[in-house]
């Protein structure tokens, strides 16, 4: 196998720091080692850290980034139960599908693709049904729009209503704080701004959300996912009980990605996103090109930008990746065909990257 040399500037995966794909030829141990399960509460702990949490049930999910909506989702719902989800690009559609198939009644709150969803009529819909579940997107990759959060989750505070956050392109490109902003569970994915190959789904949930959990009428429609049934492997107290084989190797992996993130400091990542996400989108602008998502809330690891009338988008992205060997993503949804999805996550948001960036399209585009 020669996989070719990339640059990783697309919606996830992105580019994986030497040190991470390093960790991942670690000689292997047992799931069940004395000497693993340490480190799995390690990473517990540096999850913690990273959603802003102190909430004890905080793991990575055996799987994907839709594994960690699966579990969520299908955890906290029972059927029956009406849940709201604001639906502004394809994610916040998958939640909402995710959730009916657990056979919930769902209401979506819909905003135009590059658009946030507004606080307040988000709040009116919760108010009105009054749901088990609330569901937003916090960085829709799709359209590259930051959703507000703080407001949402101050204002259900003391309700019912367990507020679920989608932090997949979040964690660690910009601010996410569970516990101040009244999240009661969020899932992540490796392959973002964590710069750790896809495999994993950092999710937490709050006691008030394991609480509701443990009280369901029915069991988890999921037997793999089914958070009763994890915790007796995850928790020393549930006395480390064989569930499933835990992925070892990518444990490793999200260690030492957490490692790197913690190194260089949640901050300062933060703020490195932030920099180099304005240098990326100043410079986009210079060009002529329309960066699509709404002004003031754009992410800055995540860009969608329009191309000009009558280039082919696809053979566009062709040449960048066979002339300088950078990935970027194409549109989805309503942006197909007419966008591209720049992505700048972690290892991969460089300031290198973006003025390679900037000077092939300004070569595409003479
Ligand atoms: N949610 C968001 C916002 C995403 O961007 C993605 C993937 O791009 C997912 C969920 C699903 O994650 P995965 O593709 O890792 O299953």
């Amino acid at each position: 196998m020669h996989p070719p040399d990339r640059i990783l500037m697309g919606p996830g995966p992105s580019d994986v720091h030497p040190r991470v794909l390093q960790s991942l030829g670690h000689p292997l141990i047992g799931h069940l080692d004395p000497d693993f399960t340490p480190l799995l509460d390690r990473v517990g702990e540096q999850l913690r850290t990273l959603f802003g949490t102190s909430n004890r049930v905080t793991f990575p999910v055996s799987g994907t980034g839709s594994a960690g909506m699966e579990a969520t989702v299908v955890n906290l719902v029972e059927p029956g139960d009406d849940v709201v989800v604001g639906v502004n690009g394809v994610f916040g559609g998958r939640i909402a599908e995710v959730a009916r198939r657990a056979g919930a009644n769902v209401h979506t709150v819909e905003a135009p693709w590059g658009r946030i969803i507004d606080p307040q009529a988000f709040l009116e819909e919760v108010r009105k049904r009054r749901p088990a579940v609330a569901a937003l997107v916090h960085a829709e990759t799709s359209t590259g729009a930051h959703q507000p959060v703080a407001e949402i989750g101050e204002a259900l505070r003391g309700e019912d209503t367990l507020l679920l956050l989608d932090c997949v392109t979040s964690l660690a490109g910009v601010e996410v704080a569970v516990d101040a902003w009244g999240v009661d569970a969020g899932y992540s994915g490796t392959q973002k701004c964590l710069s750790v190959p896809p495999g994993l789904s950092p999710v937490t949930f709050s006691d008030r959300a394991v609480a509701k959990v443990r009280g369901r009428a029915s069991p988890v429609q999921s037997w793999y996912l089914d958070l009763t049934l994890l915790l007796g492997y995850l928790d020393a107290e549930g006395g480390r009980t064989y569930h499933h084989t835990a992925p070892v190797s990518m444990i490793y992996g999200l260690a030492e990605g957490l490692d790197l993130v913690l190194e260089e400091g949640v901050d300062a990542r933060i703020a490195r996103h932030a920099h180099l996400g304005g240098l990326l989108q100043d410079g986009l602008t210079q060009l002529g090109l329309p960066l699509l998502a709404q002004e003031g809330h754009r992410l800055p690891q995540l860009t969608t930008v329009g191309l000009p009338d009558g280039v082919d988008e696809a053979a566009w992205r062709a040449r960048l990746l066979k002339e300088y060997g950078i990935e970027v993503g194409g549109g989805l949804g309503d942006f197909a065909g007419r966008a591209w999805r720049i992505g700048l996550m972690g290892h991969s948001c460089d300031e290198r990257n973006v003025r390679l960036l900037l000077a092939a399209l300004e070569r595409l585009l003479d």
